[in-house]
């Protein structure tokens, strides 16, 4: 058996022991949180985003060298100053948290060199453990160049949409003469007659072809007939209603359909085309130089057509026969 003076012994130094331990730990323990509290200031110290602590009355308690860098032209310390001095006043940070613990918001700034620059806030409740609210904690960086590279890229992808709604416009006109394509015009003109095969209404072609057109670039240069045949299909369009569809159809062919018109309205409107033309003045030319056209019309009557084809042979039939009779003439 053990003594009391044994037992006694036995438990200081077992106390002696714990003690030492409990020691040891809370030592270490303050030790790590001193190397943690200290990294984090050093953090702070050195990250590129400014970070910005304030008292509920927005008055700076502290910045971090990157905000003083960013905001404070003075260099002057920006501690005890209202931070309204620094970002736009609008702005009511105590309001922006009335209803939540944080917040983001984006915002122009006029940095301290007077550099425009976009920054991403991040605002934040700072509270004592006790959770008693004391101040705001404002962690803000800079975007500017994230928000321009979308803007560059929003700018570009609506460049590319108008460029390919240009393109799909252009793709059904003709580009010299700025009237539809050959191509357009079989589309447009095959619907309208379904349309008028369906529905019995009229229907009507006016196949056009310049005289002599040779003896245009021949006399005055293959540029000059190029914008001869612009003149002419503008002239051409003058005669026309909103409905009608004009197109280049060849080379100095051109056509025109015209829904709703039977072939003797067609014939009235192919002839104030034929006079339009030969009162066409080429002063930069020639004075003197008048161009003429030849005109074939044909009409879709109840059951001669059924077909695109087959009204534009009877056009083309006309045509010949308005070259066969000595140009500058409509037939029908
Ligand atoms: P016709 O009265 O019998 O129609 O005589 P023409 O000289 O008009 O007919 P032809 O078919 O002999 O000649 C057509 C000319 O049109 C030849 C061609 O070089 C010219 N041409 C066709 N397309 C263009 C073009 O886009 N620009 C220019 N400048 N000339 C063109
Ligand atoms: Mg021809
Ligand atoms: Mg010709």
């Amino acid at each position: 058996m053990y003594s009391f003076c044994q037992v006694l012994v036995f438990f200081l130094l077992y106390s002696f022991l714990v003690g030492l331990g409990i020691f040891f730990y809370l030592w270490r323990r303050r030790e790590k949180e001193d190397t943690l509290v200290f990294a984090r200031d050093k953090v702070v110290e050195f990250i590129d985003d400014a970070v910005i602590a304030l008292d509920r009355q927005l008055r700076i308690v502290d910045v971090n060298p990157a905000a003083q860098n960013l905001l404070s032209s003075s260099g002057k310390s920006m501690v005890g100053v209202l931070v309204q001095e620094f970002l736009p006043a609008s702005y009511d940070f105590g309001q922006l948290l009335a209803d939540a613990e944080n917040r983001q918001v984006e915002m122009d700034l006029t940095l301290a060199g007077g550099r425009q620059a976009i920054f991403d806030l991040r605002i934040s409740k700072l509270r004592k453990p006790s959770r008693e609210w004391v101040g705001i904690l404002i962690v803000a960086r800079d975007v500017s160049e994230r928000v321009d590279m979308v803007d560059d890229r929003e700018r570009m992808i609506l460049d590319l949409e108008e460029a390919k709604t240009e393109l799909t416009r252009w793709a059904n006109f003709d580009f010299l003469t700025e009237i539809y394509s050959r191509r357009y015009f079989i589309e447009v003109a095959g619907k309208e007659l379904v349309r008028s095969l369906r529905y019995r209404r009229p229907l009507s072609l006016i196949m056009m072809d310049v005289d002599h057109f040779k003896v245009v670039n021949d006399t005055f240069g293959h540029e000059a007939g190029d914008r001869v045949l612009f003149a002419v299909a503008r002239a051409i369009k003058t005669d026309l209603r909103q409905i009608d569809i004009p197109a280049r159809f060849g080379g100095e062919e051109f056509i025109v359909l015209l829904p709703e018109s039977n072939r003797e309205q067609a014939r009235l409107t192919a002839e104030k085309i034929r006079s339009t033309i030969a009162e066409l003045k080429f002063e930069d030319l020639n004075p003197g130089f008048r161009l003429t056209i030849s005109l074939g019309v044909a009409g879709k009557s109840a059951d001669d057509v059924s077909s695109l084809s087959d009204l534009l042979r009877l056009a083309d039939t006309a045509l010949y026969a308005a070259k066969k009779a000595g140009r500058n003439c409509v037939r029908s």
